[in-house]
């Protein structure tokens, strides 16, 4: 099928294919990489390699750590304040979508977080210019979500933080390795894997090294970004089959030649579907603004609203998936991560125009 998935969401097949033909002995070793100890050295092995893909490939800086851990980007909207700024510090939230919501809501109980803006009136389908944005200059750090899944609004660039120190910090869950990055803006990037990089059950956090060392003092031990540091994300037993196919994942983006040719094959597609929606003469639309569309997940409405049930219900017999808008905005919703082929997303404009021409 082609699987237009949120998240869990589709992966090469190359890549699953090569942890297919590993999956009961890997490399030679005897064991699954399920079966390992993740102290020994076949784990050791994978969990560094995985590292250092993931700095070549996003040219993160040494002054990074990278962690893998687990609970989701939803434990990172907790584990960032209480890390990063003590109980009466107010930090800026930049709210373009639920998740920035969400994150915001969460930093509340550690924090005095304050919404500096929120597209929330105009159903997030913009993001401000940031000149229009007012920051506190006493904010511990600007959290932005940087594509936001359900509403398709991802920043193109990113706002300087206007607080003492400096610091942004932004969810990249389902933009993570989609295009290059300047890592060395943010003082936090977190992400869960499970949209461009991997299985459900990793969550990848970069965070600059001097920002390590200060949560507050109720910080589980699970959230503290220096217990991981500390112990190389082996404090505890970690995700170890999920990582090992992050580190598949990596592999196969820097064979494709790395982000800069990723980003090039992710704007081909996109454009080819926001193209499909804008000359369908408004039988589709996309409510979000041009200027902000993601790259990964395009939602559009059919003008006739009837519709929209048949369209879901035709694509799946033409084998297209997981076409369904989130159940707060409905319509429908196509996620085309690093993983969904052009011939994938030819074939849904193809059946776009097809239902078209016989619903019009
Ligand atoms: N942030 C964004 C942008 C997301 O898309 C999601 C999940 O879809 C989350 C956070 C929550 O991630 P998780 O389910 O890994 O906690």
């Amino acid at each position: 099928v082609c699987n237009f998935a949120a998240g869990p969401a589709v992966l090469p097949e190359n890549v699953l294919l090569k942890a297919q033909s590993e999956l009961y002995n890997w490399r030679g070793s005897g064991m699954s990489v399920m079966e390992m100890s993740h102290r020994g050295k076949e784990f050791s092995s994978i969990i560094q390699k995985a590292e250092s893909d993931l700095r070549s490939l996003l040219e993160i800086p040494p002054e990074y750590a990278v962690l893998f851990l687990q609970g989701g980007a939803t434990t990172q909207f907790a584990a960032v304040p209480l890390n990063l700024c003590r109980p009466d510090d107010p930090v800026d939230y930049l709210v373009t979508g639920s998740w920035g919501d969400k994150a915001f809501k969460e930093a509340q109980k550690y924090c005095k977080a304050k919404v500096v803006w929120s597209g929330k009136a105009e159903k997030y389908t913009k993001i401000p210019s940031f000149g229009d944005v007012e920051q506190d200059p006493d904010a511990k750090f600007l959290h932005i979500c940087a594509n936001e899944t359900i509403h398709g609004v991802e920043f193109k660039n990113y706002p300087v933080p206007k607080n003492k120190s400096g610091l942004l910090v932004a969810d990249m869950s389902s933009n993570f390795c989609s295009k290059p990055v300047d890592v060395s803006k943010f003082g936090v990037i977190y992400a869960g894997a499970q949209k461009n990089v991997g299985p459900s059950g990793v969550t990848i956090v970069i965070v600059r090294k001097d920002l390590i060392g200060n949560a507050q003092g109720i910080t589980p031990v699970m959230l503290d970004y220096k217990i991981h540091a500390d112990n190389a994300s082996l404090y505890n037993t970690p995700p170890c089959y999920g990582i090992y196919m992050c580190g598949l994942v990596f592999e196969d983006l820097l064979e494709q030649g790395g982000l800069k040719e990723v980003e090039k094959k992710n704007k081909n597609k996109a454009e080819l579907l926001y193209r499909t929606i804008d000359d369908s003469k408004g039988f589709y639309r996309c409510p979000v603004e041009a200027s902000v569309r993601s790259l990964m997940n395009v939602p559009f409405t059919l003008e006739k609203s009837e519709l929209e049930a048949e369209f879901i219900k035709e694509a799946a017999k033409e084998k297209m998936v997981q076409l369904k808008g989130h159940r707060s905005v409905g319509g429908m919703r196509a996620s085309i991560y690093n993983a969904m082929p052009l011939a994938g997303v030819e074939k849904l404009v193809a059946f776009m125009r097809d239902f078209q021409a016989r619903h019009a």
